[in-house]
């Protein structure tokens, strides 16, 4: 497969992974949490396919398209690692959906993001809320989810965080 195919399997599987992750959710409250904004892709589509939730947007250093850059109510920037656990009292347990995209391409350095990770995503999920990651997630109460279409299984991970039984 030319490295052109491959870039673009990987948008459309992204995509795919969008649309389901919104269609999981229908229905239930609770914003979105959009981890990486990158050039502003994912969250203009998010805007789209979401237009009647609150997106919260969390970034280290903004440099999106001006189109995609979130009104700075809607923006945390910094590293996640302080910005997340400081909106906790505000977000926690009401989260709907959270698309966290912050792969470097550095294994050393996305497996410490994935750690960090495992540990906030079902602190701000509410319960039947999902997470779609590009990088694996391990955390209590998870149910794996498989891709949509034919996606291959490690190109996107998707969790459901298992309702609390009797809850
Ligand atoms: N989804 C985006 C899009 O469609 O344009 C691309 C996201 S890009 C792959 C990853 C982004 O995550 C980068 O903008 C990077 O600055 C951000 N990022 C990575 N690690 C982070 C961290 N620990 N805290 C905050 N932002 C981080």
């Amino acid at each position: 497969m030319s490295r052109l195919d491959s870039f673009i399997r990987r948008l459309e599987a992204q995509r795919q992974c969008l649309e389901f992750g919104a269609s999981l959710i229908s229905g239930e409250p609770g914003p979105v949490f959009e981890l990486g904004l990158g050039n502003g892709r994912t969250y203009d589509h998010l805007r789209e396919i979401c237009p009647d939730r609150e997106i919260f947007v969390f970034e280290r250093k903004v440099a999106a398209h001006p189109d995609c850059v979130p009104d700075p109510t809607y923006l945390f920037e910094g590293p996640i690692e302080e910005s997340l656990p400081n909106t906790t009292h505000r977000f926690g347990g009401k989260v709907a959906l959270i698309h966290a995209d912050l792969g470097s391409g550095r294994p050393d350095l996305d497996r410490r993001t994935s750690a960090f990770l495992s540990t906030q995503v079902p602190v701000f999920l509410r319960p039947g809320g999902v997470v779609l990651s590009d990088q694996p997630l391990d955390f209590p109460q998870s149910r794996p989810i498989f891709p949509p279409g034919g996606i291959a299984e490690d190109r996107y991970h998707i969790y459901r965080l298992e309702p609390v039984e009797g809850a």
